[in-house]
């Protein structure tokens, strides 16, 4: 008879933190997931004996590396790279890089292990990867970016390829630092393939990918909504960020007749109780990007908005909530209070956005929950269309892209339902996407036998 490696949830869980000590975020997120797959596998004896839940909890690799550059100054900086190869089961690791001061190990590790699962779940052949630094780009110039982005490269490019480990952006890391870092691919191997996702057009890149993850945040949403005949229409929305994400969820909530109220950065939050339109997400986007501002400045250029400082949004009273800004930043007091208010789903643009009381409270509350790994799938969605696109060597229109992601989308919706309705009115989408992704990694595992 097999060693089982879960007698029970709680020794499961022990093992877990006694391998990972200071990595309470990669804890975080196995859990959430073994929360809902210990259930699941409970009389699947082949998962067991493959012992399936503890090979899953295992990244494939970690690549730890020194990252050196020169600043302005003329000073020598050094800073710590990371790429997490997660688990290569249904195709090559994917994933973003995040540039961020509060990169660690923990938090790629977590996030390379929520991006496997979000991957499976968009139908597209990607495992999971993700990749950073704890270098601050905030207050950098451009050439100093560059520069860094280059060292990185020079690091990286051995690990990566496009049958390998496409690595795309994340928090820090857009369209120019993509540029950057493809350029330096490209010089050091001589290698023109689409071993990066969130390319410019010029260069490979995809239509609608920049848009992708809060337009996909926000359709996912709607099919929640959908579900039980509602729509978005008048719908007062609160949403966190001012990024990428958040910028292209308003503008989605906008198109589909809802009424954005909030934005944040980490300086704090705006309320326009009016509403954010087109031409107000057109200055966000414009101010935050190119010109590299503050949100509070919001508020000197559209007046009734007001700004709170050191705040979350999450106690202003909306109908639907979209957390599109970073890990742990609504949490379980944030989670009632929206409840309290009256918020009846909340679509995780960000990864992880929810701690785990938060997530608790909204279950408790049976109230609409999309976990990032399936509503914020669509960014990743496109990267592998983007991947497609690159193999075949051509571009499809930005009508194709958008029906796609609509489609991919409505899939994840479709699959979460598969495990995560409970009857009555009631799906669990935690549950239904955990499950769902799990289970495709998980028998092609299986298939490969003990590697
Ligand atoms: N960083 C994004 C995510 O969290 C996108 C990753 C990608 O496009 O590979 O899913």
């Amino acid at each position: 008879m097999a060693v089982s490696d879960h007698v029970d949830f709680n020794g499961f869980m022990e093992g877990v933190k006694r391998r990972n000590p200071y990595q309470p975020e990669f804890v975080q997120a196995v859990q959430e997931v073994a929360e809902d797959i210990f259930d699941f596998i409970g009389d699947k004896e082949e998962y067991h004996e493959q012992q399936i839940l503890r090979r899953v909890a295992e990244p494939d690799r970690v690549v730890s590396f020194r990252v050196c550059w020169e600043d302005d100054q003329g000073n020598i900086r050094v800073q710590r790279g990371w790429r997490v190869q997660n688990n290569n089961a249904i195709g090559p690791y994917k994933g973003g890089i995040r540039f961020h001061p509060s990169v660690t190990e923990s938090v790629l590790k977590f996030l390379a292990f929520e991006q496997t699962f979000k991957n499976a779940l968009t139908g597209l052949p990607m495992g999971g990867g993700k990749g950073g630094s704890n270098f601050n780009p905030k207050g950098k110039s451009v050439r100093e970016i560059m520069r860094f982005c280059q060292s990185f490269m020079t690091e990286l490019y051995r690990h990566i390829g496009a049958d390998v480990d496409v690595p795309a952006g994340d928090i820090g890391v857009g369209g120019r630092e993509i540029g950057f870092m493809f350029g330096q691919y490209k010089r050091i191997t001589g290698h023109f393939t689409g071993v990066l996702t969130g390319k410019g057009l010029e260069y490979g890149g995809s239509l609608i990918r920049p848009e992708a993850t809060g337009y996909g945040a926000v359709y996912f949403l709607a099919n929640m909504l959908a579900a039980r005949d509602m729509n978005l229409e008048g719908k007062i929305t609160v949403i966190s960020g001012s990024g990428n994400v958040a910028t292209h969820a308003a503008e989605k909530i906008v198109h589909l007749g809802g009424k954005p109220v909030t934005l944040s950065d980490s300086g704090g939050f705006i309320h326009d109780p009016e509403g954010l339109t087109l031409e107000k997400i057109d200055w966000v986007k414009a101010h935050k990007t190119h010109r590299r501002g503050r949100i509070q400045d919001y508020v000197e250029q559209f007046k009734g908005a007001r700004f709170h400082e050191g705040k979350t949004p999450w106690h202003v009273p909306c109908d639907v909530a979209l957390p599109c800004a970073t890990q742990n930043e609504l949490l379980g007091d944030d989670a009632r209070a929206l409840v309290a208010n009256g918020c009846i789903a909340v679509s995780e643009g960000a990864n992880m956005p929810c701690d785990l009381d938060a997530v608790h409270a909204f279950k408790a509350a049976k109230i609409m929950f999309a976990p990032g790994k399936a509503a914020n799938a669509g960014g990743v969605a496109v990267s592998g269309l983007e991947m497609s696109q690159n193999s075949a060597r051509r571009s499809w229109s930005e009508g194709e892209l958008q029906q796609m992601l609509k489609d991919i989308m409505h899939g994840i919706h479709q699959r979460c339902l598969t495990y995560g309705d409970r009857g009555g009115g009631y799906v669990d989408y935690v549950k239904g996407a955990n499950i769902s992704g799990f289970k495709k990694v998980a028998d092609a595992m299986l298939a490969f036998g003990v590697v």
